[in-house]
């Protein structure tokens, strides 16, 4: 790992505010260079979104961060993610959490997060291929649930596989330049919402998965 790099991005997630060590330390010990393509290695550790394959993203650290600081996952915690993706986020959470569910619609970018968290020695992720807008009923309940796609709407599906007490952190709006990070926390009594940051994330695509041919 490029120590000094991870460390001066350290430094500047705290210089934005982030202040959960345990969120720090997460970020600190999953080598982000492992998760994004090899042209883009050098770039690893800077405070920004990458391209990965299939016109995806590897999300910028300080979103991730923040995101993952506002779910508030502790270690006996159940969590679902919804877009796998590069699989950092998810290594991100299996850190702090117990166990980590996580889906996603590309079958070739699942399959490398999978085998790429196993190279890494992350044992506590199971992954999986499917439209994650519906969830993964056959886990829920999940102690936290965090989307990385934009959902046009509130996504009902996640909010009904929320346990009581539970929080769902998900960016939301249908224009990408008007997207906002929410926080969802189910109560005995209701769910209660907040606003957290603007973002700019690739649509969470709902609907049958992609059929991948040549060319
Ligand atoms: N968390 C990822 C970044 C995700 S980019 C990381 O750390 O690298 C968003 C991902 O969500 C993409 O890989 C995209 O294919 C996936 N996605 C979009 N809509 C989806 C859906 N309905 N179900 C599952 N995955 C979806």
């Amino acid at each position: 790992m490029n120590v000094p790099a991870m460390q001066r991005l350290i430094a500047e997630l705290r210089n934005s505010g982030i202040a959960d060590e345990s969120v720090l330390a997460a970020i600190a010990s999953v080598d982000r260079e492992r998760f994004v393509t090899q042209t883009f290695a050098e770039r690893a550790w800077e405070n920004t979104a990458l391209p990965i394959a299939f016109g995806q993203t590897i999300s910028q650290p300080l979103v991730v961060a923040a995101m993952t600081e506002a779910l508030r996952v502790g270690p006996r915690m159940k969590v679902l993610e919804i877009g796998t993706g590069s699989g950092y986020q998810a290594a991100v959470l299996a850190r702090l959490a117990r166990r980590v569910y996580s889906v996603e619609r590309f079958k070739p970018l699942s399959k490398a997060a999978e085998r790429l968290l196993l190279d890494l020695g992350i044992y506590n992720v199971v992954v999986d291929i499917n439209d994650g807008s519906k969830g993964w009923p056959g886990q829920a309940p999940f102690d936290r649930i965090i989307v990385t796609a934009a959902a046009e709407e509130r996504p009902q599906a996640l909010i009904d596989q929320l346990a009581v007490g539970g929080i769902l952190i998900v960016p939301v709006g249908r224009d990408p330049t008007s997207q906002v990070v929410e926080r969802i926390v189910k109560t005995e009594s209701g769910l209660q919402r907040d606003t957290l940051m603007p973002v700019r994330f690739v649509p969470l695509v709902a609907g049958p998965l992609p059929v991948l041919g040549q060319g």
